[in-house]
């Protein structure tokens, strides 16, 4: 491909990504394909000769859209909300089309610098204390695993460079509530802790972390001589959002030497409204903590923001300093290679810049205004309708509920609740996740699309009710 090519192609597929934008509503929400449907309409080589760009990306609309679930689609009540604003769009592509590597400084000094500037920004933006320093990871999953990994090398004094854990005397304990997140235990699994180590502590009624269970689990491990590490706390569970009390856990942590590593991954974006802040009350005795832009912020996936309060200790635990990698500039810069996992890194602070820039404060926080307001009118409608119930608080965007047939048993419940979010589904116009919660089948709708408005939001609702009725 020569330039005048990719220029012809590259203001095509810009145009493209807006059409598909302009006509999402249109979609089915949710992709209909069967599993290998889209696979078996590729070729099972690469082909021999080149030049074939133009036909790929035709494949777009032939091969490719019914088997997109879209994220972006203003019914999309699943998961959580994951948008990619045509502002980190952009960003991105700029980010693709330089090219650079920006492992260290001097690999592209811009690309670590902008991302400082980026990651202070988000500091002020959800309110946190100067005292935290941000780094962009791939996702809330890698950034658990490097809290996890500081967590174990602060408490075993450096046992990395010694036997690792398996040269320690008595195993490191985390705990985490029962409604933590799967990257908790994968993150726990991975950094060597093993499962055994590993406390899931039962939550409230409201679904939140209990303190004194905490501090009991402390307590017995002390006394059968294991050593607790870490606590990880989440604001913002994935099952119905629950808020972790963080003061009263900072000041176990404190008094007991634990690491604190907070999960804001969904919910940190909410602190971009100051009326949200008392869900971080006592942030500032965290050691850790992160949240994803890349999901109800709006920029593109992947956009972690992660933030430590002590860069150096991150930079003892995930640094390296092979002889190909020294610069003459290291001691007065920083080489985020050495604040994660991978050498390389992409220029991902672009698509934050460009993203935030293009909102502003204002323009993010009338959105998430917008998007509160939806879930708690959804809410209300739950509350006020017979035959449905609600079953966790709505601190943020999620609405947690189920239908109530009359002379189910719970087994019998699941099973019609799973057929109302099979019926929506597959009806192409809405999607939501069914999940479990303690025990009962529910339906999470999640608001937070970009495009979502309040009609959505009632359509959503109505049809969850049709499938009540026919379920
Ligand atoms: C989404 C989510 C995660 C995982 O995020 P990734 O960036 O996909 O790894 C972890 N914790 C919570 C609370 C989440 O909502």
């Amino acid at each position: 491909m020569d330039a005048s090519e990719f220029r012809r192609l590259g203001h095509e597929l810009i145009d493209w990504i807006a059409a598909y934008r302009e006509r999402l509503e249109t979609l089915p929400v949710m992709s209909q394909v069967k599993p290998g449907e889209v696979a078996a309409r590729f070729p099972a080589a690469p082909p021999q000769a080149g030049g074939g760009a133009a036909a790929a990306l035709a494949a777009l609309d032939r091969d490719l859209l019914d088997g997109i679930t879209h994220w972006t689609h203003p019914s999309f009540f699943a998961y959580f909300p994951s948008n990619a604003s045509y502002g980190s769009i952009l960003g991105d592509l700029a980010c693709a089309g330089l090219g650079a590597q920006g492992m260290s400084w001097q690999t592209s000094p811009a690309a670590t610098e902008l991302e400082q500037v980026v990651m202070g920004w988000l500091r002020q933006l959800v309110g946190l204390p100067d005292a935290f320093t941000g780094v962009v990871q791939d996702s809330a999953s890698s950034s658990t695993l490097v809290a996890l990994l500081c967590a174990r090398e602060r408490a075993s004094g450096f046992a990395q460079v010694r036997g690792g854990l398996q040269g320690e005397a008595a195993p490191l304990t985390v705990y985490a509530s029962d409604q933590a997140h799967s990257s908790v235990d994968k993150a726990a699994l991975l950094a060597g802790y093993g499962k055994a180590n590993l406390r899931h502590l039962a939550t409230d009624d409201a679904h939140a972390l209990r303190v004194d269970l905490l501090e009991a689990a402390i307590a017995e491990d002390r006394a059968a001589g294991r050593r607790p590490c870490a606590v990880v706390a989440t604001v913002g569970t994935t099952g119905t959002t629950a808020v972790d009390p963080i003061a009263a856990v900072a000041e176990v942590a404190r008094r007991h030497g634990l690491w604190l590593h907070v999960d804001a991954a969904l919910a940190g974006t909410a602190m971009a409204l100051p009326e949200c802040r008392v869900h971080w009350a006592g942030i500032e005795g965290a050691d850790s903590l992160v949240f994803n832009p890349h999901k109800w912020m709006g920029i593109g996936f992947d956009f972690s923001a992660y933030f430590v309060r002590d860069p150096q200790h991150l930079v003892r635990v995930m640094g390296t300093d092979p002889s190909y990698l020294r610069t003459a500039q290291d001691g007065q810069v920083a080489n985020l290679r050495d604040w994660g996992i991978p050498l390389g890194r992409r220029f991902r602070a672009l698509k934050g810049y460009v993203h935030l820039v293009d909102e502003g404060v204002a323009g993010l926080q009338a959105r998430l205004r917008r998007d509160l307001e939806h879930a708690r009118w959804l809410a209300a409608q739950v509350d006020a309708t017979p035959g449905w119930e609600r079953l966790a608080p709505v601190p943020f965007q999620t609405v947690v509920l189920r239908h109530v047939k009359e002379g189910l048993d719970e087994a019998a419940l699941a099973a019609h609740n799973l057929a109302i979010a099979a019926a929506v589904n597959g009806s192409g116009k809405a999607y939501l996740t069914p999940s479990v919660l303690k025990g009962r089948q529910t339906l999470r709708v999640s608001c937070g699309s970009a495009t979502t408005e309040r009609r959505h939001v009632e359509a959503v609702w109505a049809a969850l009710r049709r499938a009540a009725t026919a379920a």
